[in-house]
């Protein structure tokens, strides 16, 4: 019977994997057996994401590429290919936020949190579709939001992104579901990362709402985010395809 969720020979993409929810992936994914690559700008601590997960005797590589750039995203899948002969798993989590009030938005804020959450996916995914091809199947696994399902006042842009990310994801599970490619979204609850750091210094009284709506009582960590990655990775997931599942310690389903 087939190992579910082992992933041994298997290589697995992450961006923004070099911290926060990324790094709770790619650790999930790397005790699991998988090769990782980490993609993310900033080199230093890309490498550092590496070495963590090397010392844990996994085989690794950082990437640094920007995902709004089609020819680094490109570039990302051919480097994958040449140095681990595959690609089988792309988790698409890399993201940012500009938290302001739609009457306050610019226009090239908006394009800049549309791109990087939402147009980045398009890109890595349809870059990775060719390679998955090729592997004879592939996962692909978006990261939405809360924001997927709810609105907010402070990001107007983050929110139309994270809702995207559902449809879209919807979209590539019926168009590759022939190329046996399963495609689906978590949609973290609140985590505690550096992007949320920012956010709780931002916005009045986030940290004790958080607290006070989640039946889990604390917000979420990193470490999290590994076992539904491996679960959305491996052929546990083979019959999964098009859903967007929470990871919210309850938060969306409070009433
Ligand atoms: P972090 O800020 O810790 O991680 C964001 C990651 O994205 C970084 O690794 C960053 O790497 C990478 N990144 C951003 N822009 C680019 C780019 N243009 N090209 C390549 N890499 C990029 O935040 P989180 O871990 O919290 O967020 C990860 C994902 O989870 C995001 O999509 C976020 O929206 C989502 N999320 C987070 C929640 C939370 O509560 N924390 C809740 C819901 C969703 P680098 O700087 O090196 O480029």
């Amino acid at each position: 019977m087939t190992k579910l969720f082992d992933l041994t020979g298997r290589v697995a993409i992450v961006t923004g994997g070099n911290g926060g929810i990324g790094l709770g992936m790619a650790r999930g994914l790397a005790a699991a057996g998988a090769s990782i690559v980490v993609v993310g700008r900033n080199t230093a601590k890309s490498e550092a994401a590496v070495a963590e997960l090397m010392q844990a005797r996994c085989k690794a590589i950082s990437l640094t590429a920007d995902v709004t750039d089609p020819v680094a995203v490109e570039a990302i899948m051919a480097r994958t290919e040449s140095k681990f002969g595959r690609v089988d798993i792309l988790v698409n989590n890399a993201g940012m936020s500009i938290r302001k009030p739609p009457h306050e938005l610019a226009l090239d804020e908006w394009n800049m949190v549309l791109t990087t959450n939402l147009t980045s996916a398009f890109l890595c995914s349809q870059a990775a579709h060719a390679a998955m091809k090729r592997a004879g199947g592939g996962k692909i696994i978006n990261i939405g939001s809360m924001m997927s399902i709810f609105g907010t006042s402070f990001a107007p842009a983050y929110a139309a992104s994270k809702g995207g990310i559902v449809q879209f994801t919807r979209s590539c599970a019926v168009a590759w579901a022939p190329d046996n490619i399963q495609c689906n979204a978590i949609l973290p609850g609140w985590i505690d990362t550096e992007l949320t750091q920012t956010a709780r210094r931002q916005v009045d009284g986030l940290h004790d709402k958080v607290l006070a709506r989640t039946p889990a009582a604390r917000w979420g960590a990193a470490e999290d985010f590994a076992g539904i990655a491996v679960f959305l990775g491996s052929a546990a997931s083979d019959f999964v395809t098009g859903t967007a599942i929470p990871v919210d310690g309850g938060f969306s389903v409070q009433g």
